[in-house]
């Protein structure tokens, strides 16, 4: 019997005994292959010995030292490489251990550096409706998934939520995807007018949406508006890369094909590549000197920040994909796999779009490729197409994202960057 309290209780789900390449295998010796790195973390797949040296090799030297007693060489080499290849302006790296912390760190550094600046009424978030930040309350507060946040909505703290980017669903006929982008862009500015200018402190966004929408890159154009209208009302803006950044969509920051800089982003999965739990916040040098001239310290903290064998993991994954030439991988393999994809099922009657950028593909599911009409909810359909793709030893990530106040159906696709056109063949044909 077992002891564990998993997220599905009375399920059963088979035990992962080990990992190769792009494959886990369960206790009765069943390959999966894992076509969504879990969920968009497994970037170079399995058992990848470079990184398991690193692990070891660290955790021989020094596996843990409190970071209020000292700093570490594999996090401060991790922060030096990072800033060096992040967007412009972000200058420091604070480390966490997974997505929903990184976020946590980036509210309250979006807080403590209007209060530093001698405007504590800036206090209020604005994000989106499609949007997942976390699941600790105040990232879940930002996030716009209803059904995620539903129960809580009495522990969570301000957050208006404005429409996603989501041209498949809501560009109008005869509208041009730039004028679009401007148009949902713009949303924002409507809202901080409606909230109060000097009442907001961030809007926060994932520049392509992963889990609640199925792998939607914002149309061109989109996050310049935003940061323009960021720039205008003095609102700062995060951008959550913790799903489609470090590589995941062909560029080390999915932000870069946008050619924005944000003034926070928060960055997870990839970046230690399942190997060991870490996460980041990534920090302007604007936010940073507020902090450094004013209380001289971020008021924040875990145990396990800067852990050195979880940076120690993250700095050989970095390596490795640069030794290995993957973010071109990532590129060339992504689109093949879209084209696949289109080839296969691009004419299916409940397939109604296959989008994504690099090696982050969704497929969205609806029972009318003309109205676009998602199937009902209770059918359930992504956690069928999960169980039906475990079955033929294939793991997609499903997703249930809102349409319209209603859940519709999405795969997910997030393969490890190392995957040939043999393997992606395979993932094709098995879906
Ligand atoms: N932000 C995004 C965009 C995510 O997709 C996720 C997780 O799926 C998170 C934040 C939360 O990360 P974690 O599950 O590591 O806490």
């Amino acid at each position: 019997m077992t002891r564990i309290l998993h997220r599905q209780i009375g399920g059963k789900l088979p035990i992962a005994v080990g990992g190769q390449g792009v494959e886990i295998i369960d206790q009765d010796g069943r390959r999966y292959i894992d076509a969504c790195g879990g969920a968009a973390v497994s970037c170079l797949g399995h058992g990848h010995p470079d990184i398991i040296a690193a692990i070891s090799s660290q955790a021989a030297k020094m596996a843990y030292a409190h970071t209020g007693f000292f700093t570490n060489e594999p996090a401060e080499e991790l922060a030096a490489l990072l800033v060096e290849k992040a967007p412009s302006g972000i200058s420091h790296a604070y480390f966490v251990s997974g997505g929903s912390e990184a976020n946590e760190a980036a509210l309250k550094m979006a807080r403590q550096y209007f209060v530093e600046k001698g405007e504590p009424q800036r206090s209020k978030i604005i994000a989106r409706r499609q949007s997942y930040h976390g699941n600790t309350l105040g990232a879940l507060a930002a996030g716009g998934n209803e059904w995620r946040r539903a129960q809580f909505a009495p522990l969570l703290v301000e957050t208006h939520h404005i429409g996603p980017c989501y041209a498949y669903r809501y560009q109008k006929p005869g509208e041009g995807e730039e004028e679009y982008g401007l148009r949902a862009a713009n949303e924002l500015e409507t809202k901080i007018l409606e909230l109060g200018a000097d009442s907001v402190m961030a809007f926060l966004a994932e520049p392509v949406v992963g889990a609640t929408a199925g792998a939607v890159p914002a149309v061109k154009g989109y996050l310049k508006r935003v940061r323009e209208i960021c720039d205008q009302y003095g609102v700062l803006l995060i951008l959550d890369e913790v799903m489609c950044g470090m590589g995941r969509t062909g560029t080390l920051f999915a932000c870069e094909e946008d050619d924005v800089a944000p003034d926070i982003v928060t960055i997870a999965k990839g970046l230690g590549g399942g190997y060991q739990p870490i996460g980041a916040a990534l920090l302007s040098q604007k936010i940073h000197d507020a902090f450094a001239h004013g209380s001289g310290f971020f008021q924040h903290g875990h145990t396990y920040i800067g852990h050195p064998t979880a940076c120690a993991a993250a700095l050989a994954v970095q390596k490795v994909m640069e030794r290995d030439n993957l973010l071109q991988n990532v590129r060339d393999m992504g689109e093949y796999l879209r084209q696949k994809l289109h080839e296969r099922f691009g004419q299916n009657p409940v397939i109604g779009d296959i989008r994504g950028r690099g090696l982050f593909i969704g497929i969205e599911l609806v029972s009318d490729r003309e109205t676009k009409e998602p199937f009902a909810p209770a059918l359930k359909l992504h956690a069928a197409v999960k169980r039906e793709a475990m079955a033929r030893g294939l793991m997609v990530y499903p997703g249930g994202g809102t349409i319209d106040g209603r859940r519709g159906d999405h795969i997910l696709l997030a393969p490890p960057f190392i995957i040939n056109r043999e393997i992606a063949d395979e993932i094709v044909s098995r879906l």
